[in-house]
């Protein structure tokens, strides 16, 4: 059985015996959207998804984190939360607070920092398993509730999270054939971006790596801030956004209906020149 279908066997095995999942998973089926549009080519689709306050809010801070118990690590995960192991060193686990369909979290074993490190080749091994999802990685300062377990998410693909460069915010394609290129063309953007924050661990940003006509294709969002001012700002300024991958690439998540309901385009695009960073 290939992967893909290792997977929907999993999501129906683990809907049945884990309620909050199953629960989650139809809540995302009627979950509102709606759209905002710039001109003819640019499209943000925000998403009002209650079950994502817990990861909107979380405290990333060190000492909050290490205040915690790592919920990616296997002695602290619920018991009835099964996964697929991939190449002896990941675990494929169905995400209980899905933002998109078969919304997936592939933690590493080992309880290691959130850096992308020598891993951008399992993130393209990944999208060649598993070629109708988009794999993505938050950096720890990027959006990644558990910064200090390593770890990717996954989901099936959808047309927004394809989207590369546009004139709201800043994204580098890479697209090869071979994999051995674009790891290699990855490390010349990431050293690159280093250049421009040698104080980081890592250059801040979030990838977004998927197959498409047999292309390896990796987007980067270059970012220069974690949240925006809104995010801690009092009463009616207030945004809880803290974005991710998935938003940077043009789907905002937003916990509370409040902000769904009056987030309009000038307070995106004011995110979005707070959080990514401009590359010339
Ligand atoms: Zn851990």
């Amino acid at each position: 059985m290939n992967l893909q279908n290792e997977i929907e066997h999993l999501f129906i095995s683990q809907r049945t015996e884990w309620d909050l999942l199953n629960d989650n998973c139809k809540q995302l089926n009627n979950v509102e959207v709606k759209s905002l549009t710039w001109g003819n080519d640019i499209e943000v689709i925000l998403q009002y998804n209650p079950s994502r306050i817990t990861s909107a809010s979380a405290k990333v801070d060190t000492e909050s984190i290490q205040q915690r118990k790592c919920f990616l690590c296997d002695k602290n995960r619920p018991n009835v939360q099964k996964g697929i192991p991939f190449f002896d060193k990941y675990i494929i686990l169905c995400n209980p607070y899905p933002i998109l369909q078969n919304h997936l979290t592939i933690p590493l074993y080992s309880h290691v920092p959130q850096l992308i490190g020598n891993k951008i080749i399992d993130m393209l091994a990944l999208a060649e398993s598993l070629p109708d999802y988009i794999i993505f990685y938050n950096g720890p300062k990027c959006g990644a509730s558990a910064p200090d377990h390593f770890h990717f998410q996954a989901g099936l693909k959808t047309n927004i999270l394809m989207t590369g460069e546009n004139d709201l915010r800043s994204c580098l394609t890479i697209e090869s054939n071979l994999k051995a290129d674009a790891e290699e063309r990855f490390y010349d953007v990431y050293n690159y971006l280093k250049s421009h924050q040698v104080h980081e661990d890592e250059p801040m940003m979030n990838i977004i790596a998927f197959m498409e006509n047999n292309k390896y294709i990796i987007h980067i969002f270059p970012r220069k801030q974690h949240r925006p001012w809104q995010y801690s700002a009092n009463g009616k300024k207030q945004l809880l956004i803290s974005p991710g991958a998935l938003d940077m690439a043009g789907m905002f998540i937003t916990p509370r209906k409040e902000d769904f309901d009056k987030i309009n385009r000038e307070e995106i695009e004011d995110i979005y020149s707070q959080v990514s960073m401009a590359i010339i």
